[in-house]
């Protein structure tokens, strides 16, 4: 039998699991993946909370990259629900359809308002036909597809909320997360003339019955079934380098001293972090142009209330700026069994700075911030609310801003002195991506290790194929 390859894997977020789930399905590769937290799924993952099954944030399986969804559904086999796609933005009072429609919006704000949207529209239009230039930044990008007025009205707010200071937003931004395609298009979508089409919103979606984290740790089952070896409660001490390879991980388990030798590397872990592993803090210089790399900090409010259902929704967008989130999801809109019949748990998301009030509030703040937003929104009554939970994570919103291509390609040049080394993954590769795009990226790079392509080549292959990924709604 031929001998099977090592890869070492970090990160047990979906990025590293699809890569070592896709390398061991080649029957090549010894994989091995090595996972800082106690539990493994990253950001993909569910957990337990007083008898709910929880996820962090509203996570759906939809992808438009062609053979994502048969692989997911396979691995699934037939824990998948198929669910009808239920999602709007609350915007002056009301919920009002996402992507947006001009029908929907002429009665929720008004004549005057709606008339300023449509002329603002025109115009954009118009100026389109004769003289359209490539936006510069997330601002002008918007402005150019839905005009100034809707951009001032919902796109603007909901970017800052998400990202701050959109002006300062690279356009692949908004290329990337904002359902828009171009000019005549656009406003015939927004007429209702002419539907969305599955590349920019999906109708349906896939979400695993038990859970979203039921996804990766199907993945970490199959990785196992088939040999290799997903580990948690590691603390990766040092990359051992040779010959311009790495040859070994010298970690912690469980606070014991390890040793994983290994051919190839593939790393979904924060750069920052591997870049310190590979090159020590002393590659000031190095290190400093990766600490560059703007990220934004997530933070997920669960309120528990005493109710069966708040939303008709899923999930719901709030682009104003007076509600602290700016989205709210009902863990219980994905299967009522992730909860007890007659209570309901809200997960509030949003983005914040080291340095903000946010992240530096007590999460009793946090919470009543948010319970007042939702009060105030009609989504629950004050005196239904019987807890709450807050989770924060660091660094899991990579902001785009208008240097970053330049900052990544410097980046990415220093880190392929190694030559057995592959990125994978949102924070591991600097990617705003969905786990489809994991998933993709997984798969990408088992097919490609698998007929003996060289890893540098694997990863410029993989940067100009995640380059077009686009997050649907
Ligand atoms: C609110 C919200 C809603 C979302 N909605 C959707 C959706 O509807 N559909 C969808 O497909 N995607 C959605 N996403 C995106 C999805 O969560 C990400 O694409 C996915 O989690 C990225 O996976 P990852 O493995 O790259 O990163 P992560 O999930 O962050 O995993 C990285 C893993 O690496 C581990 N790690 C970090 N440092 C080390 C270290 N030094 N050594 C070892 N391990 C380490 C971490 O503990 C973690 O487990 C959403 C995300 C959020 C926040």
């Amino acid at each position: 039998m031929e001998k099977k390859e090592k890869v070492v894997i970090l990160g047990a977020g979906i990025g590293g699991l699809s890569a070592g789930y896709f390398l061991a399905k080649t029957g090549k590769y010894e994989v091995t993946v090595l996972e800082k937290a106690s539990a493994i799924g990253g950001l993909c993952a569910s957990f337990e909370y007083n008898d709910f099954t929880l996820d962090y944030g509203a996570h759906k399986i939809y992808s438009v990259i062609p053979g994502v969804l048969d692989e997911i559904q396979t691995l699934m086999a037939d824990r998948l629900l198929t669910l009808p796609k239920k999602n709007r933005l609350y915007l002056r009072g009301h919920l009002v359809d996402y992507p947006l429609k001009l029908g929907n919006l002429a009665g929720v704000l008004g004549l005057p308002t709606f008339l300023k949207l449509g002329i603002g529209y025109a115009f954009e239009l118009a100026r389109g036909f004769v003289l359209r230039r490539q936006p510069n930044s997330y601002e002008e990008y918007m402005v150019q597809r839905f005009g100034r007025p809707a951009y001032e009205l919902v796109f603007e707010p909901l970017a800052d909320k998400v990202w701050g200071e959109p002006a300062t937003l690279h356009p692949e931004m908004a290329r990337a997360r904002v359902p828009a395609s171009g000019g005549m298009e656009v406003i015939l979508k927004l007429l209702g003339i002419k539907k969305e089409t599955a590349e920019t919103n999906a109708e349906f979606f896939y979400y695993p019955e038990k859970g979203f984290g039921d996804f990766p740790e199907t993945m970490r089952e199959y990785i196992e079934n088939s040999g290799g070896r997903v580990i948690s409660n590691t603390d990766v001490r040092e990359l051992v380098q040779g010959d311009g390879r790495i040859t070994s991980v010298k970690s912690l388990v469980d606070g014991s001293d390890a040793e994983f030798e290994t051919d190839y590397l593939v790393s979904s872990i924060p750069l920052p972090v591997l870049s310190r592993l590979m090159f020590g803090q002393a590659a000031t210089e190095f290190i400093g142009s990766v600490e560059d790399l703007q990220f934004r900090h997530l933070v997920l409010v669960y309120v528990f209330a005493n109710r069966s259902l708040a939303l008709e929704d899923q999930w719901i967008f709030l682009p104003e700026r007076e509600y602290i989130f700016s989205r709210v999801f009902e863990q219980k809109q994905m299967n009522p069994e992730l909860g007890p019949e007659n209570q309901t748990a809200i997960c509030c998301d949003f983005t914040c700075d080291e340095d903000s009030w946010q992240w530096n509030a007590t999460d009793e703040e946090l919470a009543q911030k948010t319970v007042d937003g939702l009060v105030e929104a009609g989504f629950i009554n004050a005196d239904e609310v019987s807890g709450y939970l807050v989770k924060r994570t660091r660094n899991f919103y990579p902001r785009y801003d208008l240097e970053y291509v330049e900052k990544m390609k410097k980046v990415n040049n220093q880190l392929q002195s190694v030559s057995n080394l592959l990125l994978t993954g949102r924070i591991g590769m600097y990617n705003y991506n969905n786990s489809d795009h994991c998933v993709d990226m997984g798969r990408f790079i088992a097919e490609n290790l698998a007929q003996g392509d060289d890893p540098v080549d694997i990863w410029n292959n993989l940067e100009k194929r995640v380059a077009d990924y686009k997050i649907v709604d």
